[in-house]
């Protein structure tokens, strides 16, 4: 069956898998290849839809592999966290889970291999040194212990392997071209000594392979036909070239570069948001404002959302930055249509209508979400007192204000009754404590018996008998430029990313409000149960995203 291609990747692909083709008949097999290092990040996202999504268009295999062959700063704690962002976003990489750390055996045997072929060296010069030394494009410099006998840099290896010399003593060399326009070709480091302990070796090991040598290992010991990685690595390709031509292995695959995410008013880098993390910037890296993927769940976002956020951007070569808006503008888009409409206040003011009966109470059946009948109804119970927003009302109307004030126009109670405001009362301070309006008791249901326009707007309330207490958080922006990169991103933070409301009314249905529900708040936006402080008897929820803002995708 003929793949239509979606982007630049998919053209080379259906070269290689073509007739004549390098990798002709063979399986389109990729890998996600995340370091344990820290959480998952909506780039990563991107990453995740590249090498998944290319494998799924051509009916092949995406691995997931921890790439753990820096023992300074792994922990299983993001292993784990890795694995169920991935799952959540909707992905699976079936029994083929690896750890580059399973290689390091194979990846020492090849050192071996290239030193016997005279292809590297160990080098007793100091990272200083080599600095140094390794010249400018004009005037190359060569490491005194080059030429050394391959039966000297052997013995050498095995006893940095036995662990009979200190950290940075000596390196591993690859022996290639210190006159390569490339620096990445001159005579590149391929092995370091670190008497560090490594999340799953333990000490078994204290020479580590560097990630240039290590990483088109890995990928041809799992059989990878493709390797997708983000352009900074193209200048790294002809060393990866070099590995998997010069060093016996099972399988030769191809590393293709595509240009990576960038996200405004955001940092994406694992590093920045560990600092923002351990300085107590945020709460932890699933706080809603993160960019993590567990920092989008507990905002309220949804599978659905990222990936069509990944697959809309595209995939290219040139670097772009995306809107943040844009992401907003996925996930608006998905809640329209499954997020069940609910009525609750945010800075509640008490309006009593003064014209219906103290004791009666009655209710009204609404729809759940007209975008799905199926979602079916509910009832909502209407008194005498209710809340509403406080910004509904004006004691004073400024020009084209078309809500409540003192002798305004009539309003819509959204699904009850048509209200006309009659008066209000204040305290010393002239704060609004209670709003009066009369109703007209033959509007059941929001539309008047004798079919007189409404001039007024439709306003949200809450029944002040039924209504639930819960705690809102509004969220904003972490950082108050287009580009926190540029400079010192902590200079940017935004004090006022978080706002906490509380005592704010919801209607009584979600006093049952699940951990990590979703709903619409009428007029006000998509709001979910916070997964970690939302409790039966505590409601707390987090602003997902405002309703509408001007973004046109
Ligand atoms: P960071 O720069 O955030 O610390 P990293 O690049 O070190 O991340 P890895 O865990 O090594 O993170 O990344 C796993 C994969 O995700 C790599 O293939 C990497 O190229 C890709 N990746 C990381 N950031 C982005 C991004 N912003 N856009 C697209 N892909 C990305
Ligand atoms: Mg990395
Ligand atoms: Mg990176």
């Amino acid at each position: 069956t003929e793949i239509v291609s979606t982007n630049f990747i998919d053209e080379f692909v259906k070269e290689d898998i073509g007739p004549g083709g390098r990798t002709e008949g063979m399986q389109v097999h990729t890998r996600f290849p995340p370091e344990p290092n820290g959480y998952l990040h909506i780039g990563h996202a991107k990453a995740i839809y590249v090498d998944f999504g290319t494998a799924e268009r051509f009916g092949g295999i995406c691995n997931l592999r921890m790439d753990d062959t820096n023992p300074t700063k792994e922990d299983v704690e993001y292993v784990k966290a890795i694995k169920e962002d991935l799952h959540w976003l909707g992905y699976d990489w079936g029994d083929r889970f690896y750890y580059g750390s399973d290689f390091f055996e194979e990846m020492y045997q090849g050192a071996v291999e290239l030193i016997e072929k005279g292809l590297a060296y160990v080098c007793e010069l100091s990272q200083e040194q080599m600095r140094e030394m390794r010249g400018d494009l004009t005037t190359p410099a060569r490491s005194p212990y080059r030429d050394r006998p391959k039966e000297e840099s052997l013995e050498l290896f095995k006893r940095m392997r036995a662990g009979e010399f200190e950290d940075g003593r000596m390196t591993l060399r690859a022996k290639i071209d210190l006159a390569s326009g490339n620096f990445n070709m001159r005579d590149p480091v391929i092995y370091r000594i670190n008497h560090t302990s490594h999340h799953r070796t333990g000490d078994k090991w204290c020479i580590y392979p560097m990630y240039d040598y290590a990483h088109p290992f890995e990928d041809a010991m799992e059989h990878i036909t493709h390797s997708l990685c983000t352009v900074e690595f193209e200048a790294h390709r002809p060393f990866y070239n070099w590995v998997v031509e010069n060093v016996t292995l099972p399988s030769k695959p191809r590393q293709i570069e595509f240009a990576p995410l960038g996200i405004n008013n955001t940092v994406l880098s694992k590093r920045k948001l560990r600092v923002l993390v351990e300085k107590g910037y945020v709460d932890g890296w699933d706080d809603p404002r993160m960019p993590t993927i567990c920092g989008l769940r507990r905002r309220g976002y949804t599978p659905r959302a990222i990936r069509n956020f990944s697959e809309r951007n595209g995939v290219s070569k040139a670097a772009s930055t995306v809107e943040y808006a844009f992401l907003e503008y996925c996930l608006r888009e998905d809640l329209n249509m499954t997020a069940r409409r609910v009525m609750a206040v945010l800075h509640p003011v008490k309006l009593v209508i003064t014209n219906y009966p103290v004791d009666k109470s009655e209710t009204f059946t609404v729809e759940n979400n007209p975008n799905r009948p199926e979602d079916g109804s509910r009832e909502i119970t209407f008194s005498r007192e209710l809340w509403i927003e406080a910004e509904d009302f004006l004691s004073e109307p400024v020009p084209k204000y078309k809500r409540l004030y003192p002798d305004g126009p009539e309003c819509r109670l959204k699904g009850a009754y048509i209200v006309k405001c009659t008066g209000f009362t204040a305290d010393g301070d002239g704060n609004i404590t209670e709003i009066t309006a009369e109703y007209d008791p033959d509007s059941r249901g929001g539309d008047p018996a004798d079919g007189r326009k409404v001039k007024g707007a439709t306003l949200h309330w809450v029944d002040a008998g039924t209504a639930v207490d819960a705690e809102v958080r509004i969220y904003d922006n972490l950082f108050t430029v287009d580009n926190p990169e540029e400079g010192d991103f902590l200079d940017y933070l935004n004090p006022d990313s978080l706002e906490v409301l509380t005592g704010c009314k919801a209607e009584a249905s979600l006093s049952g409000a699940k951990p990590g529900e979703s709903y619409q708040f009428m007029r006000q936006g998509y709001f979910c149960a916070d997964s970690k402080d939302n409790k039966p008897g505590r409601l707390v929820f987090n602003r997902s995203v405002k309703l509408k803002d001007g973004f046109k995708p």
